[in-house]
């Protein structure tokens, strides 16, 4: 499985937003909280920040910002735009209903990990299960109708129980639902565009691969 290793808070330093990628642990210390730090990593942060963005520029920077929210790498992101652009419907819609229903963001989503990163790792350890079977694939695709759970043998494990009593403080979007008796979250629909809170503007992704 293929992930990036690059310091997650420099990545949001380079597109200059919060990018929430450490999930809890990003209230503390943020140094986009902090004018000095909230600049582009490296010895010429300052320079890029005068540099003048062009049109091409900030279709990349979009691009890059929502790989680095789902924890994309570049191959595997190119595969959902060509599969967004031959569904039906609008492609920017269509690819980040694809990111949504990767099982990773649907466990981060549910509050069964406290960020996009937990989940994937949680997920390889074959801490969930799809319909009562086990699956280690972040990228798997669920669909409407499908039972998301937590396997019974990872039931009493530390990490699960952390995530147990903090289940009450997450929102879930209304495309899920959650029991929290048996917990298990279960996937009512594809999510409209309307559902999605990531802010990222996708039409400049798609112009970008449009080229
Ligand atoms: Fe980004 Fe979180 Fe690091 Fe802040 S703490 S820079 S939001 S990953």
């Amino acid at each position: 499985m293929a992930t990036s290793s690059y310091p997650r808070c420099r990545l949001c330093r380079r597109e200059g937003q919060k990018l929430f990628l450490k999930g809890d642990r990003c209230t503390q210390k943020c140094p986009m909280n902090n004018e000095k730090r909230a600049k582009p990593p490296g010895m010429h942060g300052d320079s890029v920040m005068r540099r003048k963005v062009t049109e091409y520029g900030t279709q990349l920077r979009e691009k890059q910002k929502l790989r680095r929210i789902y924890g994309i790498i570049e191959g595997q992101f190119r595969r959902y735009m060509d599969e967004a652009m031959r569904r039906r419907g609008v492609t920017g819609e269509n690819l980040l209903q694809q990111l949504e229903m990767r099982l990773d963001n649907v466990v981060y989503r549910l509050g069964l990990a406290v960020s996009r990163s937990q989940a994937r790792q949680l997920v390889s350890h074959r801490f969930f299960t799809v319909n009562g079977r086990r699956v280690n694939i972040p990228s798997y695709q669920v669909r409407p109708g499908d039972v998301v759970g937590v396997h019974e043998s990872k039931n009493g494990t530390a990490i699960i129980k952390a995530v147990r009593e903090k289940l009450h403080t997450r929102g879930l979007p209304e495309w899920l639902e959650f029991n929290h008796n048996e917990m298990t979250g279960r996937i009512l629909q594809e999510p409209e565009r309307r559902m999605i809170d990531t802010e990222v503007q996708e039409q400049l992704i798609v112009e970008f691969y449009s080229r």
